[in-house]
């Protein structure tokens, strides 16, 4: 099953914890053991795992991703004049794939999943691709 989930971001720069809306697929889909797949279609945007207790942990992330990738720099030649976000998007990467137990992501107790936005405020959009699978062990 391959779902579409739509959301709007807020800001040019924003991590938004979609586990809830994740985890509700895999409970809409009465999926007990298998995999999930976290997709972003975009090429300024993202999807991460991270920590999800301290909001501090965006926030520097967010900021030291700034410092990598500035705005504006003079060798770019994307006509765009996004390209940092372009870099931010490649670096953190397009997808996650989390295992399914008893029904449940299996995160650690501090983590969560993240669409990253970084080219901000847009309509966006991610996947979920839930495939069930038996466990041998
Ligand atoms: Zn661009």
């Amino acid at each position: 099953m391959l779902q579409l989930v739509k959301l709007q971001t807020g800001r040019h720069a924003q991590m938004i914890d979609i586990t809830s809306k994740v985890q509700d697929i895999i409970t809409q889909a009465k999926m007990i053991e298998g995999i999930a797949l976290v997709y972003c279609p975009h090429t300024t945007a993202a999807i991460t795992i991270n920590e999800n207790a301290d909001p501090d942990v965006v926030h520097d992330i967010l900021l030291r991703l700034d410092e990598m990738y500035p705005w504006n720099h003079a060798g770019d030649k994307h006509g765009e004049g996004n390209s940092a976000a372009h870099l931010k998007a490649s670096t953190i990467g397009a997808s996650e794939l989390i295992p399914v137990v008893a029904g449940r992501l299996r995160l650690g107790t501090w983590q969560g999943i993240y669409f990253c936005e970084f080219d901000g405020p847009r309509s966006r959009s991610f996947y979920v691709k839930v495939q069930q699978g038996e466990s041998k062990d």
